[in-house]
C-alpha cells in the first residue's frame, strides 16, 4: 500500500495520513521468509503444502490450491467449473473488476444482479430471474466481509447444477451461519486474496478452496501448465516412448499460477495471526458504528444475523450523493486516506465497449454514488480512529 506524504493538521503540524488499509508485517514474518530464502526450496518446496493445509485447518475447506494471485484463483476456479465460450457466469457489479473477468477470460459472458443497498451485498433475490439455460456460474462476493446469503443462492444453483463460487477475497475469517468463509458448506469453491490490502498478505497471492476431489485435482493441473506426472492419470501411459520416471504430460491448457515457498512461509506466519487481525478490525468497525451512527447524514453498513463479517472494508453512505465528493476530498485534505468501493463493474469503459450500459443495476449505481470506505486496519490505532470519526462529524455539523 502507498502511504501518501504528511499533511498539515492543527496548528501547523505534520500528519501521516491515515491509509484506508494497510498490512501488518511484523519480525516473525520477516523471520519466516528470511529461513526459506535461506533454504533449498524458493518454489515448489514444501511450504506451498504447509500454507495449503494451514488455510483448510482454518477454514474447514478439505482441499486447497494456493497460486499467484486472487485473480489467478478465480480464473482456474472458473475454467475449473467447466464454463466455456458462450455461457454466462453471473457476479455482483460491485467488487473488483477481476470478480467479473474470470468470466472473460473463458470467453464467457458476465451477467450483473443488483446489489442490497445497506449491506453493498448480490441480492440474492434478484439471481433467479437472469439464470438462462446458459447460466454455468454464480460468483457472489462477500463485500466488505460481510457475507451473501450463501444459503439461498446454493439452494438455487445447485438444483440446477449451476457451480457456485465464492469470491471471499474480502473475508477470510467472516462466517456465514457459523460456517467459515471458505468452508465451502454452501459453496462448490471459494477464492482468497492476500494481497497487502487484504486480511493477510503474501506480497501477491490467491487461493482456491473446496470440498470436491475432482474440482481439486483439475485445479492443482491448471495451476501448472496443465501438466500431470501422476502415473495413474498418464494417457500415454505404458507406451514406449512415454514410460518412466522422467515422464509428465500435458493434458489441457494451463498457466503458470505458482506461488513461491517464501511467499507461502509469509502466508502461515500471516495465517496464525488472523484471528487478533479479525477482532482488531471487528472492535473498530463496533466503534465506527457506535460513533458514526449518531450523524444524520449518512448511514452505517447494515448487520445480517447470518453474517459475522471479518470487515476488510468499513463503508459509510451519504444520504445526500450530492456531498459525497466534498466529503471525500474533505477527508483526504485532512490526512484521510478514504476510497470509494466499487465503481460498477459494467461501467468501466471495456464493459461499455461491450454493450453494458447505465441503468442495468440502479440499487449499486446509487450505492457506487454514495459511498466512502474509511481507514480500517489492524494497526489503526484509537487516536487514529477519533481522528476519523471527528474529521467524519465536523463534516456534518459544518465546521469545516
Ligand atoms: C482483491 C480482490 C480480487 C483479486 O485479488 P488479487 O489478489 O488482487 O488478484 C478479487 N475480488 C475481490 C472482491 C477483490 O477485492
Amino acid at each position: 500500500m502507498a502511504y501518501a506524504a504528511g499533511v498539515k493538521g492543527d496548528g501547523g503540524l505534520i500528519m501521516k495520513k491515515i491509509p484506508y488499509g494497510y498490512h501488518s508485517i511484523r519480525s516473525e514474518d520477516i523471520e519466516a521468509v528470511r529461513d526459506v530464502l535461506g533454504s533449498d526450496f524458493i518454489t515448489q518446496g514444501p511450504k506451498v503444502a504447509e500454507f495449503e493445509k494451514a488455510l483448510c485447518d482454518y477454514t474447514g475447506a478439505k482441499y486447497a490450491v494456493a497460486v499467484s494471485s486472487g485473480t489467478a484463483a478465480l480464473h482456474i476456479a472458473a475454467l475449473a467449473s467447466g464454463i466455456v465460450r458462450g455461457d454466462e457466469l453471473i457476479t455482483s457489479p460491485i467488487t473488483f473488476a477481476a470478480s467479473a473477468n474470470c468470466a472473460l477470460y473463458c470467453q464467457a459472458r458476465p451477467v450483473f444482479a443488483d446489489i442490497e443497498e445497506d449491506t453493498g451485498n448480490i441480492d440474492a433475490g434478484g439471481i433467479e430471474g437472469l439464470i438462462t439455460a446458459k447460466t454455468k456460474v454464480i460468483v457472489p462476493v462477500h463485500f466488505s466481509g460481510q457475507m451473501c446469503d450463501m444459503e439461498k443462492i446454493y439452494e438455487m444453483a445447485s438444483r440446477r447444477g449451476i457451480v457456485v463460487i465464492e469470491d471471499a477475497a474480502h473475508a477470510l475469517g467472516a462466517a456465514y451461519k457459523k460456517s467459515k468463509a471458505g468452508a465451502c458448506k454452501y459453496s462448490d469453491m471459494t477464492i482468497l486474496s492476500f494481497h497487502p490490502v487484504k486480511h493477510i498478505t503474501t506480497g501477491e497471492g490467491g487461493a482456491v478452496l473446496t470440498n470436491s476431489k475432482n474440482f481439486y485435482e483439475k485445479l492443482l493441473m491448471l495451476r501448472n501448465h496443465g501438466i500431470t506426472k501422476d502415473e495413474g492419470k498418464l494417457i500415454n501411459k505404458e507406451k514406449e516412448p512415454f514410460c518412466g520416471a522422467w515422464y509428465y504430460e500435458m493434458q489441457f491448457l494451463g498457466f503458470n499460477y505458482r506461488i513461491t515457498d517464501f511467499q507461502c512461509s509469509l502466508g502461515i506466519s500471516q495465517l496464525g495471526k488472523i484471528d487478533s487481525f479479525v477482532n482488531k478490525r471487528r472492535a473498530i468497525a463496533d466503534t465506527y458504528d457506535r460513533e458514526l451512527g449518531k450523524i444524520e447524514g449518512i448511514d452505517i453498513p447494515a448487520r445480517r444475523p447470518y453474517s459475522d463479517s471479518s470487515w476488510h472494508l468499513y463503508f459509510i453512505r451519504v444520504k445526500n450523493p450530492g456531498i459525497r465528493k466534498k466529503l471525500f476530498e474533505h477527508l483526504h485534505s485532512s490526512g484521510i486516506g478514504a476510497q470509494v468501493h466499487y465503481l460498477p463493474v459494467y461501467l468501466h469503459p471495456y464493459y461499455s465497449a461491450m454493450g453494458f450500459k447505465k441503468g442495468l443495476c440502479p440499487k449499486a449505481e446509487d450505492f457506487y454514488g454514495r459511498e466512502i470506505s474509511i481507514p480500517m486496519y489492524p494497526a489503526l490505532k484509537g487516536s487514529e480512529i477519533r481522528r476519523v470519526v471527528k474529521v467524519v462529524s465536523d463534516f456534518f455539523k459544518k465546521k469545516i
